[in-house]
């Protein structure tokens, strides 16, 4: 039998475009409504873009508009809502872990 290391799902980030495991990055995923969602769960269903769990590839990132480019998001003023939101989400993670 042969012993095959485990490899961890790894995806990669839209605004570096460095891997990093699945846990350490944000999926954002594009809502039925064309608006872009943040996606704790990583368990939406649809496309999806990763971004890493620090603030600058999220407000590089968010200011590009990759992500609502990429998946053919709509209605850019959620984009801002969206960077706040999840960068809140970030710093509350950062403290409670
Ligand atoms: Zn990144």
């Amino acid at each position: 039998m042969i012993n095959k290391p485990k490899k961890k799902p790894q995806r990669m980030c839209v605004s570096c475009r460095e891997r990093r495991d699945k846990k350490d990055l944000i999926r954002v995923t594009l809502a039925e409504d064309g608006s872009l969602k943040y996606d704790p769960t990583g368990k939406h269903p649809g496309r999806g873009a990763y971004l890493c769990k620090n603030e600058n590839c999220i407000s590089i990132e968010l200011k590009a508009h990759r992500i609502s480019k990429g998946l053919k998001a709509t209605g850019d003023s959620k984009i801002e809502e969206l960077s706040k939101e999840i960068l809140e989400l970030c710093k509350a993670d950062e403290q409670t872990s």
